[in-house]
Parts: structure tokens; sequence; C-alpha cells
């Protein structure tokens, strides 16, 4: 496959490690000894991803084209297409325990419900999921029989996916599974005790979500910050979004499956090749912003047919890091500042107490940046960030004080007698 095909994907996506030649090769051979590892040490399935690819109509290009699109999205040489494909293939003997907390099930739901499966959906619904509430026939006994077999078979070699928050609120009795009433705090720390790895997907489980936002009833906790409070280590990863991207979930364990090793992270555990850049930078509306030309309301038919910026309607891009403008959804048709709606910040912690409200721009009042509590590198980004509001109401301030004067220009001269009278 020639890299030139690509040169647009690679041109759109972040690369947060450019490569020299030698740590390509030694990138490379580092992927073909875990690989390889892998390959003999994990349990094996009766399915396989290139049968499910066959059953789905999804050629072997097709597949390989996706392969390189996701090592462009990684940040990877395009010559690791074929390793991708490689480590896809085995991703699907990864045992995994996902595990449903105080959530919508929105996540489950929006990566699988999908009628016409891309490689990524299919990845998701093969992956060897030992144990899942939404997908599996068992319940009752039965599934807490699954879920205590899953643990002690793969015990330290299995991934935990947690969706949803965790409620402390009534000693934990917000929330109870399973027929014995065990609380959902009980089980998060059974599960994560004795994990490789534990990943959030979605909001709720990364930092709490929409039931942590204010006045938090139950007393929910996202789940990093529950294994924080109970002194349980175990390396986490956060992949926030509502619902979160099933690329950026294949993705990171694709990494996993490549390196044996967790994506590099930010300050809030999210992997920064997924992460790493606000939605404000690569969106397609960016031109508007940068001439001052803005979708005024939601009347504002001009503004919206010829798709100016939607920061004065809301769009939380400028304060929002995600790739969604990138990956996109729905096998990449699109995403929801390409359609007209501004984005509400939903991979920022606490975005709905502190972007709310949606349809108002976070500007017009005072945006308070997390800093001070934890000067990382990247809070202090985020305190930049805060700037940046400053800047953008000096930016829409000077563009209304310009229309303004412009206006007021007009207005005068068509007042002025005509010359010579
Ligand atoms: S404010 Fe929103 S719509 Fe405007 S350029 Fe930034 S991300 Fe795009
Ligand atoms: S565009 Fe913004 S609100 Fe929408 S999914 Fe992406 S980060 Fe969340």
């Amino acid at each position: 496959m020639s890299e030139r095909a690509f040169e647009g994907l690679y041109e759109d996506t972040p690369r947060i490690r450019p490569l020299s030649p030698e740590s390509a090769q030694q990138l490379a051979e580092e992927a073909d000894r875990h690989l390889a590892h892998l390959e003999r040490t994990l349990p094996e399935r009766e399915v396989s991803l290139s049968a499910a690819l066959r059953k789905n109509g999804i050629s072997r290009r097709e597949f390989l084209k996706w392969s390189a699109f996701m090592a462009a999205t990684l940040g990877l040489p395009p010559s690791f297409d074929t390793r991708i494909a490689r480590a896809a293939e085995l991703s699907v003997r990864l045992p995994i325990i996902w595990q449903e907390l105080q959530s919508c099930t929105g996540n489950s739901e929006a990566l699988l419900r999908n009628s016409n499966p891309s490689v990524d959906t299919l990845i998701l619904e093969l992956l060897s999921i030992e144990y899942a509430e939404v997908l599996m026939a068992a319940a009752g006994y039965q599934a807490e029989e699954v879920l205590e077999q899953a643990i002690q078979r793969y015990k330290g070699q299995y991934i935990a996916v947690f969706e949803g928050s965790v409620p402390l609120g009534l000693e934990g009795r917000y929330l109870t599974i399973g027929p014995h009433g065990t609380t959902g705090v009980e089980i998060v720390k059974k599960i994560a005790k004795n994990a490789l790895a534990v990943i959030n997907a979605g909001t709720c489980a990364a930092y709490g979500g929409i039931p942590m936002a204010a006045p938090n009833p139950t007393s929910a906790l996202g789940v990093q910050d529950f294994l924080r409070k109970e002194r349980i280590r175990v390396p986490v990863i956060n992949l926030p979004g509502c619902p979160v991207n099933s690329v950026n979930i294949v993705g990171t364990i694709l990494e996993y499956v490549l390196f044996g090793r967790i994506p590099q992270l930010d300050a809030y555990n999210r992997p920064l090749w997924a992460y790493g850049q606000r939605i404000h930078d690569k969106c397609e509306r960016r031109g508007h912003f940068d001439a001052g030309e803005f979708v005024e309301g939601w009347s504002d038919l001009k503004g919206l047919k010829e798709g100016y910026c939607l920061y004065k309607v809301g769009c939380k891009g400028p304060f929002t890091f995600n790739n969604c403008g990138v990956v996109r959804f729905n096998q990449g048709t699109s995403w929801p500042v390409q359609v007209g709606r501004g984005c509400i910040g939903c991979s920022e912690p606490g975005f709905w107490d502190r972007l709310t409200p949606f349809e108002a721009p976070v500007a017009y009042r005072v945006y308070q940046p997390p800093i001070l509590n934890d000067a990382t590198a990247d809070r202090l980004g985020r305190w930049a960030l805060g700037l940046a509001g400053v800047g953008i109401v000096a930016h829409a301030a000077m563009t209304a004080l310009k229309a303004f004067l412009e206006r007021k220009e007009e207005v005068t001269k068509s007042q002025e007698p005509p010359k010579g009278e």
C-alpha cells in the first residue's frame, strides 16, 4: 500500500512522535517481538477476526486500508499497517472484563449497536469479553459465577473496562449488582485489584460524568479517583467522551497488543494520540473563527448556511481535548461541529458543571482552569487555555466592536447630506 494514498490522513492526524528511521526500526522490532510473544501465549478462540470480516463483506484490501488509518491515528509510520492488522487479529484473544457501573450503558450501545459494522466495531464485538452484562446471555447467580471464574482464570492478565461512575453514598448501596446485592464499590475493587490495566470507557467512568454533576446525589466518583482513594495500584487509561469513540477504544487496545505497554498519557491519563489536541485546532470551521465570522444565533440562517464558527452559540471546542474532528463518528461519516452543533466539551472533567450552559459561550462568564492543586505541565497548559478564553473574549469583543464601528460609519455616512447641497 503506497504511503501516498494516505497523505491526507497523515496531514490530519496528530503526530506525537516524529520518528527518525532508526527509532521507527526499533519500534518495529519491539512490536514484532511483542506480537510474537502474544501469538504464543494468548488463549486460542474459536472465533477469528478474518472470518468475521469475510462474513460482513469486508475485503482484505479494506481491512488494510483501515489498518493504515489506525497506524496514522496512533502516530505510527505507514509501514505499521500490516503489524496493526496482525495486532487486530490478536486483540480478539485478549481477555477483557467489561463492568457496568452507574451509567446509561450509552458507550456499549453506541459502540456495538451498529447495523453496518466497521472493522473497529467488529473488533469490539469479537473482543474476548469474558464478562459484560450488556452482552452476555447469563444473568443472576450464573453471571456472578462467570465473573468470579474469569477473574480467577485470567488473574493479572485481563484488561478491566469500566463504564460509569462509582457511587459511594449509602455505603455504596446506590448501586448493587447481582442477586447477592454486592455493591459497585466492592465489585470495582475486586476486578481492578486483579487486572493488568484499567480502561475507563466514557466520561462517567473517567471523571464521574453526569452522575457526579452538582449536587452529586449519590456521591459519585470517577473510577480513577476511586482507585486512588482505595490505594489500588493499577495502570489506568481514561477514554472520556459521551460516548467514547470506538476508534479510541480499539486504538488503545491495539497499542497494548503491539507494544505491551500503555500509551503516552496526559495529566488526566488520556492517550496523547487521541486527546493531545483541542477540538478547535482541527476544526473545519476554524478559518471562520480566525476571520471573525460567527453564527450569531440559531436564527442566523446566513451564518449557519455558510458554515461559520459556532463559538457564539456555545461551542466549547477551544476548551476541549479530543480527536472527534479527525476520526469522526459512524465510520468517519461526520461529527457534531460538521453538522452545525457546537462541541459541548464532553471529554473534559466536570463538563456538566463547568461548561454549561451549552448554548452560551464560556467566555461570557469566568472560566476556572483546574490549576494550583497539581501544577503539571498539562495543567499549566490548561491554565494557558483559561488565558486563551480571555483571548477569545477579546477576539469576539474586537470583532463585535469592529462590526459596530463599521455599521456606525455606514449610518453616519448615510445621514450626511449629499455633497454640494
Ligand atoms: S469555536 Fe468551535 S466551531 Fe469555532 S472553530 Fe473552534 S471548534 Fe470550530
Ligand atoms: S465534539 Fe465535543 S461534545 Fe461532541 S463528542 Fe467530541 S468532545 Fe464530545
